[in-house]
């Protein structure tokens, strides 16, 4: 990068400030980092200034006129210490736009993790231009959309075949009084592309996932979320996953919850991860949950808004990460059983079963150009 053309700051969630002894302290919100320098009358003002961008040429301008000596040099050891620290944005010119203001906050949380703010900036291009399918628009689903919509994904694809119902409103997002009777997916497109002004775009099958679905959907999708549970979360992600892992397409279970137990994950990295069937032979579901029913529907269990919030947000965290290369994703080879009523959460830890037949026809990594993999 040119530096000389470049504008200079301190990093966004980066505060200095000056103790009673005239030290220089840098602090790194977010991690507590905590950096000491011994600094003159000159550094302090180049600090001071470097709250807002400003170009080397600035800095010199406005620094020399009042500090007999200071020059390039002095400048160069001062910008050089903090940018050891990692205290320091460099912006070329033209990487600040509309867009990358909207995303501002969002970009200095990438930035945290990012080497760099252009890192920063394609991490969330690439959330741009990621196109992600939410299978199921109800309690996990809606969330999801949601909130992938609030990160800037550019594309969503919402299969939901359901309308809405008053009794939709208490735990499900985007909804009003006034869809009842209206398809899911037609709603929550509309809702996005009108919260987003059309930066996400919203494609809609108002079907259900069945095992002889086509899974072609997928095969443009850089990620799948399931947040179907009929007729179980189990033999959804099964679907799923049979349709993803020939274009080793990552996918998320979206977990679920039952009254005050949550379930998070798991990320299914085709070729790379354990799936849920990989999960379940090393975790067998319980006979008491196998038996023919006789009476009584899962599906009256207690739900609550905050929960379904939750864990539906922890899955988007998930999908962020597998999507930009931020970190590895949390979720992998790992199921979290979550209490409302301690906030605890319960890990199963698992790993690729040799004996999962649908792991095995997919031996090899998948999207071998997927941001991910240079991470993990
Ligand atoms: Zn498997």
């Amino acid at each position: 990068m040119n530096r000389t053309a470049s504008s200079v700051r301190l990093r966004p969630g980066v505060v200095a400030g000056v103790d009673r002894d005239g030290r220089l302290h840098v602090v790194f919100l977010s991690s507590g980092k905590h950096c000491v320098y011994d600094a003159g009358p000159e550094a302090l003002r180049v600090v001071e200034l470097l709250g807002t961008p400003r170009t080397v040429t600035q800095i010199l301008d406005d620094v020399g006129g009042a500090h007999e000596g200071f020059g390039p040099e002095l400048l160069q050891e001062i910008l050089a210490a903090l940018e050891a620290d990692d205290a320091l944005d460099f912006i070329a010119p033209g990487e600040q736009d509309g867009e990358t203001e909207l995303y501002r906050k969002q970009i200095s949380f990438f930035r945290d993790s990012a080497g760099s703010h252009t890192e920063a900036l394609a991490m969330q291009r690439q959330v741009r231009e990621s196109r992600v399918a939410v299978v199921g628009a109800g309690g996990l689903g809606s969330w999801v959309a949601q909130t992938l919509a609030m990160t800037g994904i550019g594309h969503i694809v919402i299969m939901d075949p359901d309308v809405v119902t008053p009794g939709n409103l208490p735990r499900q997002a985007m909804y009003y009084a006034e869809d009842a009777g209206l398809v899911k997916a037609e709603v929550l497109k509309a809702r996005i592309e009108r919260a987003t002004d059309g930066r996400s775009q919203v494609t809609t099958h108002a079907r259900s996932l069945t095992e002889d679905f086509d899974g072609d959907a997928f095969a443009t999708c850089d990620l799948v979320v399931n947040c179907a549970d009929e007729p179980s979360v189990q033999v959804t992600t099964e679907w799923i996953s049979a349709a993803c892992m020939p274009y080793g397409t990552p996918h998320i279970v979206g977990g679920g919850y039952t009254g005050h137990a949550g379930f998070i994950g798991t990320t299914i990295i085709p070729g790379v991860t354990g799936c849920l069937t990989c999960y379940r032979t090393v975790h067998p579901l319980d006979e008491k949950y196998q038996l023919e029913p006789l009476a009584g529907d899962r599906r009256d269990s207690g739900a609550f808004a905050p929960m379904a919030a939750v864990i539906a947000n922890l899955q988007v965290w998930d999908a962020i990460r597998v999507l930009t290369g931020i970190g590895p994703p949390l979720l992998a080879d790992r199921v979290g059983e979550i209490d409302a009523r301690t906030l605890s959460i319960d890990w199963r830890a698992f790993t690729r079963h040799p004996a999962c037949d649908l792991c095995a026809r997919y031996t090899t990594k998948g999207k071998e150009e997927a941001a991910w993999s240079q991470t993990v």
